[in-house]
């Protein structure tokens, strides 16, 4: 397969670029401080070939239980997802491969130090510890600050990929005036076309630099694995991407498919296997939803997001998105762009119509009050698509 000349960054056992096999990896969806469930996630993703397994940390509780996680799966090399709280990268980095931080949750903690000096305090613990660094922009959670200057520069549909590439693009200059050449950088979005946009800019501008690719909030099989396809076909046959993870919406004892569609994508590419684009894809019923994570607020998350499929599917002929969440962190900023949106609290399902909110429902009569307006919606549209 064409590959670009990246660099090549080393991630414990595994390195990422520099025309090395690209890494497939993958996410634990379990509570970091559930060491049972969250170690036996990490050996099910490893024994699955995830070259690197992720886990999300928010708190000292959480690199305690990460430290345990560690002790019982020696074997994995874990990445770290540093959330607000980026000082706590000394204290997670001794056990784990790579950090990652995303420019978006720097920019909201400390908020009067320089962004700069964050960057070089993630960048000093790094190197202390012999680790990488992945700078993880999102199109949906970019630095305001970048976000309000590029606002309005991009063509219709391409909303925020300009702002995601200049952000990325400035924390590599970060990263380059401290002497810091160990990280790579992904950027993402639940868009397949934003991503391709995104990652082709980036790509362009610093082909030095290795990219991560993913889809973010892919949803469920099989709409979710044809969402990461479209874009990693794309992309990976121009030679762009060193690394990838396939984000799906899947019950925890079935976390290991995200590992087994990557490796599938990737053996396809290739061979020269790949699917044709349905010429109507980003049509009809959209339905979005995140992998989940240590921030999952009830594991009834993944039952309802694949109930809402079900009741949906009715509407498949319309231009329509829902989008669904797992937790109040994400959920309120994630679900902005959908039609119908939920995120999901302990005891109750947030719903919201575009940007207006609907109110708070329990679990067991949100999907009731999602038909119905999903009806209402219905009724001022007209199909879209003939299948
Ligand atoms: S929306 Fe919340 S639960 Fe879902 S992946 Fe994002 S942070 Fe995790």
């Amino acid at each position: 397969m064409k590959r670009a000349a990246t660099l090549a960054v080393r991630a414990g056992s595994v390195t990422i670029g520099g025309g090395n096999p690209i890494v497939v990896q993958s996410m634990c969806a379990t509570r970091t401080q559930d060491v049972e469930a969250t170690a036996a996630q990490a050996k099910m993703l490893h024994e699955a070939g995830a070259g690197l397994v992720r886990v999300a940390i928010d708190s000292t509780r959480d690199v305690e239980a990460l430290a345990e996680v560690r002790a019982r799966v020696p074997e994995a090399n874990l990445v770290i997802d540093l959330q607000e709280s980026y000082r706590l990268v000394t204290e997670v980095a001794p056990y784990v491969a790579k950090v990652r931080y995303n420019p978006g949750h720097l920019y909201h903690h400390e908020k009067r130090k320089p962004v700069r000096d964050k960057v070089a305090f993630i960048a000093e613990a790094a190197a202390r510890h012999d680790i990488a660094l992945r700078v993880g922009v999102n199109c949906g959670s970019v630095d305001p600050a970048v976000a309000a200057k590029f606002e309005g520069a991009d063509a219709p549909g391409l909303d925020g990929v300009t702002a995601m590439v200049e952000s990325a693009l400035e924390h590599c200059r970060y990263l380059d005036d401290l002497g810091f050449t160990r990280f790579v950088v992904s950027l993402k979005d639940s868009d397949p076309k934003k991503v391709v946009e995104g990652n082709r800019r980036f790509a362009a501008a610093r082909p030095d630099v290795p990219l991560h690719l993913g889809v973010t909030e892919a949803g469920m099989l099989p709409d979710g694995a044809i969402k990461t396809r479209i874009a990693f076909e794309q992309l990976l046959s121009a030679g762009i991407g060193d690394t990838l993870r396939v984000s799906l919406t899947l019950p925890f004892a079935e976390k290991w498919r995200e590992v087994e569609v990557g490796k599938q994508i990737l053996a396809d590419i290739e061979a020269g296997r790949f699917r044709s684009v349905p010429k109507d894809f980003g049509h009809g019923l959209n339905i979005i939803s995140c992998p989940s994570c240590s921030r999952v607020e009830n594991e009834a998350f993944v039952d309802l997001a694949f109930k809402v499929k079900e009741i949906a599917a009715y509407a498949r002929d319309y231009d329509i998105t829902i989008a669904v969440m797992g937790c109040r962190v994400n959920g309120p900023g994630e679900t902005d762009d959908a039609d119908l949106g939920l995120w999901c609290a302990p005891n109750f399902v947030n719903l919201k119509k575009g940007e207006h909110e609907l109110g708070a429902f329990p679990y067991d009569t949100v999907l009731d009050r999602l038909k119905v307006e999903l009806d209402a919606l219905i009724a001022v549209k007209k199909p879209v698509v003939s299948r």
